[in-house]
């Protein structure tokens, strides 16, 4: 008997594996697996979503139009240059579908963000994984190297997800410069607004007089919507452009548009929380540092252990604490800057541990 037949380019594209909850136990635990924003909404910015959920019986607005209006008064660019989707992530598989096809190649440094292999795979092009540099941040050189005329996309994520450098102003801006203008750079924004090191540039810069540079940004992180699913892309209008053609019609919720346009309004209150995050990324930083973990340049709302083969047993130890954190086995493990409890928790478990393995 004959059986439904799948595109080959299925098999070769891994599973994405979410962050876990904490294992129950005694006393209160903590998800610092997801890199989501542990602040509740802010009461106006729920008040309105609220409100719109009042419509569900409707579509929502398909062009997202109040948005792009509200985002390109925010960021100075016109509504044309804007696309969006559910999460930055689903913007990116938009895009590498209006780009790619079997044959072609994308280039990402590795290890970063996990949504990259399936996203390309998906499309049936193949992943070219440049090794990060030793101090765990883009080797931009070795990158430009790794294209050839197969690659239709470079993506860099910075700040890298799970390591947590951003990639330099200087060597960002001699690489955009350096890509064949036929070949699309994508800058990964999503922890733009908790980079604080003053040497990196706004990729915003960089797609302006660009015809070949896109910018992806979400609500997810920094405005604590993770789980209404915004983000966007800022681009080109000829490449903003073959994103909608890809997007899956109403993607995005009423929900959604109301409570993005809300955080934006709510920016200034959005963007203190932030402030008091990065507060507490830096001083674990710090104290991590002080109890001897090589824990490389935080930019985002995490810290990376490198760990090779301990992975695994230090994520076993945090699960027992009470913290659910993300392994990636053999390699290190991916923390979230919580509230400062589980900071301290967290604090705890990695001084005994480095106690331990004296
Ligand atoms: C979280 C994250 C995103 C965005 O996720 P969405 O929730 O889909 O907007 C994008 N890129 C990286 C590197 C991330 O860590």
């Amino acid at each position: 008997m004959t059986t439904p037949r799948f595109r080959d380019a299925l098999d070769s594209v891994p599973a994405y594996k979410a962050g876990k909850p904490p294992a129950a136990g005694e006393g209160r635990s903590y998800k610092l697996s997801s890199n989501e924003n542990p602040y509740p909404p802010l009461p106006g910015v729920l008040v309105r979503a609220v409100a719109a959920a009042g419509q569900m019986n409707r579509y929502p607005d398909m062009g997202v139009s109040a948005l792009h209006t509200a985002l390109a008064k925010r960021l100075g660019v016109s509504i044309n240059e804007l696309a969006s989707g559910t999460g930055s992530v689903a913007v990116l598989y938009h895009l590498l579908q209006a780009m790619c096809s079997e044959g072609d190649e994308v280039v990402y440094a590795w290890r970063s963000f996990e949504a990259y292999p399936i996203a390309v795979g998906i499309t049936g092009a193949r992943s070219v994984q440049v090794p990060l540099d030793g101090d765990a941040r883009h080797d931009l050189p070795a990158m430009l190297a790794a294209v050839t005329d197969k690659t239709k996309v470079v993506v860099v994520c910075t700040p890298n997800n799970p390591t947590g450098p951003a990639v330099r102003r200087a060597e960002l801006v001699e690489f955009v410069d350096s890509v064949p203008t036929d070949v699309l750079v994508v800058l990964d924004e999503a922890y733009r607004e908790f980079v604080t090191d003053p040497d990196t540039v706004d990729g915003l810069e960089l797609v302006r007089g660009r015809a070949n540079v896109v910018v992806l940004r979400t609500f997810s992180k920094a405005y604590g919507l993770a789980g209404l699913r915004v983000g966007y892309a800022v681009g080109p209008a000829a490449v903003t452009e073959a994103i909608r053609k890809c997007a899956l019609p109403f993607g995005v919720s009423e929900v959604a548009q109301e409570a993005a346009i809300a955080s934006l309004d709510a920016e200034v209150e959005l963007l203190q929380r932030v402030k008091e995050l990065v507060a507490e990324r830096d001083r674990v930083w710090a104290s991590l540092t002080e109890q001897g973990w090589p824990i490389p340049g935080a930019e985002g709302n995490f810290v990376w252990f490198e760990l090779g083969d301990a992975t695994v047993d230090f994520a076993a130890g945090c699960d027992r604490a009470g913290l659910s954190v993300r392994p990636f086995p053999g390699e290190g493990a991916r923390v979230t800057i919580g509230e400062p409890p589980a900071n301290d928790r967290l604090l705890e478990v990695a001084g005994q541990w480095r106690a331990q393995q004296r």
